[in-house]
This record gives C-alpha cells, structure tokens and sequence, in this order.
C-alpha cells in the first residue's frame, strides 16, 4: 500500500518539507498549479500524480510533465494523453474512475461500461492502465463506504480474470482511508490528513476567487 500525498492548493514549501520526510509521491489536482510545483520542485526522485477532473483542452501539460493520471473516465481523454505523451518519456500510468455510487455520483464510468473503456485505454501505446479509481458519495455510514470500495475491488479482479494486468486500487482519503485499505487499496489519496486544512482551491482559468 502506497501514500500519495495530495498537495493540492498547498505551496512548494509544504512539498518539500513532505520530501524531507521521506514522501516521494505526490498528488495535483488543478493543472497549471501542478505544472508550476512540478518546475519548483524538479521531477527527480518524485512521483506526481494527477488525481483531479481533466478537460480535453488541458491534456498537452498534463503529458508532459506528469507521471500518473487517475481520473480516466472517457477514451477520448485518453487518446489525447497518449498522443501527447512524448516518445522519449516512460509510458503515462493512468487510472480509469469508476462511479461506485451510482445516481449520487456524477464521475467515473458506469461498471457496465468499463470493460470496453479498459480494453481500449489498455490499447494505447503511449499509456499504461494500471487499475482503477473512485471517488465514493461523502457519506458518514461505514459500511455504505466499505461496500464502494469492495465495488472497485471486484471490478478489477473481474477485468484480472478476463486477462488484464491492473495492479492498482486508487481509493481512500483522509475521511475513510482505513475502510480503503480494508478493501485493499494500493494507493491511499490523503491530502487534508497530512497537510492540514486546504483554502478555497485557486479558480481554474487563473482568474482571482471572488
Ligand atoms: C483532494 C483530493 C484528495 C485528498 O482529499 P483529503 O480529504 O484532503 O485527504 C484525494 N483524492 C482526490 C481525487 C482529491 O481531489
């Protein structure tokens, strides 16, 4: 089981404390602040994960720089990393997100339609699909919680079975990582439990909050 730390809205100094402790993985959530911490803090002995929702229009950065992407929900998104990926970099890990909870979810791909986006992600040459990824309703009933989590996890056995390599459960948080783990995550996403509370995260097109 791994930690990604998420340093979203977090400034470089919190990273680098983080490095100093020994964390080596690191999450983004929002591309251009990714992009900037990734140029302060040098990609060297790290590992930066996009974890947040990724327009088709902000996908050339993303490939670039980064080495994970979590959040696959359709192909499309997928081709344009691929092709954008460039050659002389090591393939982009990526996850495809899974909606667990049904109608009180809007992101990931419906179970039904995974197996198809799989095969076809899986398919890209310039990208690695290493498991899945969700994001359960917020919802203070444990078992509820628990049984999302057991959701993703059977989904991938059920692709392991038809004779995909995944070795990757992307689930958990600060709220609920330990029914995560229970349900056998590989990579816990917490933020808030390591880096404290976050401010209102910066506004997508750079533009001040008001
Ligand atoms: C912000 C975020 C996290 C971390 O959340 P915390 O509650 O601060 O631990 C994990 N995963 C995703 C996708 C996020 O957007």
């Amino acid at each position: 089981m791994r930690l990604l730390a998420v340093s979203k809205t977090k400034p470089a100094a919190d990273v680098r404390a983080a490095v100093a402790a020994g964390q080596r993985a690191f999450g983004e959530n929002y591309v251009q602040e990714g992009v900037d911490k990734i140029a302060a803090l040098g990609s060297a002995g790290l590992e930066w994960h996009f974890i947040g929702p990724l327009q088709s229009n902000k996908t050339r950065p993303v490939a670039e720089t980064f080495d994970w992407v979590h959040g696959i929900e359709r192909l499309k998104i997928a081709e344009r990393l691929s092709a954008q990926r460039k050659p002389d970099l090591p393939p982009l890990n990526v996850c495809i997100q899974v909606n667990v909870s049904g109608e009180a979810s809007k992101s990931g791909v419906a179970p039904g339609e995974l197996p198809a986006l799989a095969q076809a992600v899986a398919a890209l040459p310039q990208l690695r699909l290493r498991g899945l990824m969700c994001i359960p309703e917020p919802s203070d009933d444990e078992n509820l919680v628990r049984s999302r989590f057991a959701t993703l996890r059977r989904l991938r056995d059920a692709l392991v079975t038809d004779g995909m390599t995944l070795d990757t459960l992307s689930m958990g948080m600060s709220h609920d990582l330990e029914a995560a783990i229970a349900e056998g995550a590989t990579i816990v996403r917490v933020g808030t439990a390591i880096f404290g509370e976050r401010q209102l995260p910066p506004h997508q097109d750079g533009t001040a909050q008001h």
